[in-house]
């Protein structure tokens, strides 16, 4: 840690205030992918227990914090506009703000010479520091960060300070040796750890029985679990037999290194869902050789033939548009084989040079904004209709749903997903069903991206 003092002294009121507050408010917002979300619960629970509160009301708040992602463009201009906004609030009335995760890890030299407001900058491995680093800025108005990586944080005795409801998270592992030359992982979350599997199980039992039925395993390379004799199958087995849990889920595994074992739970278990993320990024060889992705496009569907013939599990998959050097026949490769496989979803990205990765340091970032633009609109238009298709298939059939909540634009409605991961969205009506239910629902209308029916019955 480093500590500098602030530029311009605030007036914040101490722990022990006359306020009918106990302690500091903090307001937290979190960017980014299921493992932020994850890490915004630990550090949640390692604040509250040193008398930190957290309110959903930005004006009410002491403390700003901003739980950050590096891997895309846009979650940076995002981030770059709140500070804006918290810069002139600050000036006003005096506030702490700080910026946690993979964008204080990567860009923490840029973040303190341009944006001298910000008081405390902490990466991923040092949440556990941020009370103190807090504490120093309320009390002291003392310029903290702490950006250390370790080779041995996996925050496995933190208990997350979830917000309720009956999806559950749990990160297995943390970081990433893989060092794909686009990603900025390895260098914003460190050297892959894995968590003990009994502190994983024992979580996994505490969120069933706070009445959480479906668990997602996160990690950024989840199938190079290992601690000990436990590899990542033998885990998802074990937290699939903990009793009250309806469904598990893991994300991401790497196609490079899917062991058989771990295929075989997925196809075997009942709890597991049919239904694997297989990151695919480029259909081009010398892309993907580029990418140092470690796997060819024909070991690639090598693997899709085996995943096909243990039946029928859906594959969704990540792809990057415009990579350096990709020319159209390229990426013309890639749109072949979306044809030929076919995804339930494909998340698409318009690709993006980070700071100090190999891409940045060894290949030009030469395909222009607007043909990267065109080929991301062309595989997200063509994903649509291919998602489509495949859920116009299901009107007429009936499918099994978790119920996760209230649909996003009525509370007259339920919203839950398939096994395969397709939202759903039914009326409530006079059904007696509850959060957490799994139900069979008749489906009566799709869209790409959501499914509409009918209640069916009680499971
Ligand atoms: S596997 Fe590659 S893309 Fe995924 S986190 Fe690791 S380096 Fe990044």
């Amino acid at each position: 840690m480093s500590s500098t003092p602030l530029l311009q002294p605030r007036s914040l009121k101490p722990v022990s205030s006359s306020s009918d507050r106990a302690g500091y408010q903090v307001y937290m917002e979190t960017f980014g992918c299921q493992m932020n979300e994850y890490d915004t619960e630990l550090v949640r629970s390692i604040m509250k227990a040193r008398g930190f509160q957290f309110t959903p009301v930005d004006e009410e708040a002491d403390v700003i914090l901003f739980n950050t992602c590096a891997i895309r463009e846009n979650a940076h201009n995002r981030l770059y506009g709140h500070l804006a906004r918290y810069k002139a609030r600050k000036k006003e009335r005096g506030l702490v703000i700080g910026v946690l995760g993979c964008m204080a890890q990567n860009l923490k030299q840029e973040l303190l010479e341009t944006r001298s407001w910000i008081d405390v900058l902490v990466g991923p491995d040092a949440y556990r520091r941020l009370p103190d680093l807090l504490t120093d800025a309320l009390e002291h108005q003392r310029r903290g960060l702490a950006v250390d990586l370790s080779e041995f944080e996996t925050y496995a005795q933190i208990v997350p300070d979830r917000n309720g409801g009956v999806n559950g998270w749990i990160a297995v592992m943390r970081g990433c040796d893989n060092f794909c030359s686009f990603c900025v992982v390895p260098y914003t979350r460190g050297r892959e750890r894995s968590r003990d599997p009994e502190s994983i199980l024992e979580e996994a039992q505490r969120l069933a029985s706070h009445g959480v039925r479906q668990i997602t395993l996160l990690g950024q390379n989840v199938n190079s679990y290992r601690s000990g004799e436990w590899d990542f199958a033998r885990l998802l087995v074990r937290v699939a037999d903990v009793p009250g849990i309806q469904r598990i889920r893991f994300t991401s595994p790497h196609p490079k290194d899917f062991p058989p074992a771990l295929l075989e739970a997925v196809a075997q278990h009942p709890i597991i869902c049919n239904q694997i993320h297989l990151p695919l990024q480029s259909a081009n060889d010398r892309m993907l050789e580029r990418m140092g992705r470690g796997y060819t496009r024909r070991e690639y569907l090598n693997l899709v033939d085996a995943i096909q013939k243990k039946g029928p599990i859906v594959l969704t998959t990540d792809l990057i548009c415009g990579f350096c050097g990709e020319t159209d026949a390229e990426f013309q490769e890639t749109y072949d084989l979306m044809k030929e496989l076919e995804y339930q979803a494909a998340f698409v990205f318009k690709y993006s040079e980070r700071k100090h990765t190999i891409a940045a340091r060894k290949y030009p970032d030469d395909i222009s904004e607007q043909v990267k633009g065109n080929r991301t609109n062309q595989l997200i238009e063509f994903q649509k209709e291919i998602s489509l298709k495949h859920n116009q298939a299901l009107i007429g059939t009936e499918v099994d749903v978790l119920i996760e909540g209230n649909a996003k634009k009525s509370d007259q409605q339920w919203m839950g997903h398939t096994e395969h991961n397709v939202t759903v969205v039914w009326p409530k009506e006079s059904s007696t069903h509850l959060l957490g239910d799994l139900v069979s629902v008749s489906i009566q209308d799709a869209t790409p991206s959501t499914l509409y029916g009918m209640p069916h019955s009680h499971k």
